[in-house]
């Protein structure tokens, strides 16, 4: 882990190794840009040239053991000796869009602790309240949001908020437009329908 300045495979040798063998459909980032930006996340931030199987354990210095990850998908990587495990962690995580993977994650982790969607939290907050998804609702909450991330903070060492803290600055989003609309948040719901099941199932 961390930055090795001896490795001799250069960004471009693996760039260019890579993108005749994976169909860039598959990543997070366009070939014509995997120079540059992150190939699980897509992010213009830090690359670093990491191992597919770490050399610790025997991995090569070879555009084919050679992919390239910004700082925090690094170290989220997986460190194992079967070097599909790497391929198969990118390609799940791909999304077709700049720029929005990191939301999408923060999103999913709010989704993960509070068993709702951010969306359908929005949905109902709006619908019991009565009001209309519209131009001002959306700058409303953007406003909302924006005030909200002023009171969250970042990990030392980190440059980012991590998932946690994006599902945070979601939830108190989101009860600060349900105060503003005069709807009591949490919305009470229906759970006796729906028991809750521990995360591990
Ligand atoms: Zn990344």
């Amino acid at each position: 882990m961390g930055k090795r300045d001896n490795i001799k495979t250069t960004i471009r040798q693996a760039v260019d190794y890579w993108s005749k063998i994976v169909d860039e459909c598959e990543l997070s980032v366009d070939w014509a840009e995997a120079d540059t930006h992150c190939w699980r996340c897509g992010c213009e931030k830090g690359l670093e040239r990491c191992h597919i199987i770490p050399d610790s354990l025997g991995g090569e210095d070879s555009p084919s053991n050679i992919v390239l990850l910004c700082k925090r998908c690094h170290i989220d990587g997986p460190n194992v000796t079967d070097p599909e495990i790497m391929w198969d962690w990118i390609k799940a995580y791909s999304v077709p869009f700049y720029n929005t993977f990191w939301g999408i994650l923060g999103a999913k982790e709010y989704e993960f602790v509070y068993k709702k969607s951010v969306a359908q939290e929005i949905k109902d907050i709006l619908d019991l309240a009565g009001v209309r998804y519209d131009e001002t609702v959306e700058k409303n909450i953007k406003d909302i949001q924006y005030e909200v991330m002023a009171n969250a903070g970042i990990h030392f060492g980190h440059t980012y908020f991590n998932t946690a803290t994006m599902a945070g600055i979601h939830r108190m989003t989101l009860k600060k437009l349900a105060n503003c609309y005069r709807v009591v948040f949490p919305l009470c719901t229906d759970q006796k329908d729906e028991p809750k099941v521990p995360w591990w199932l």
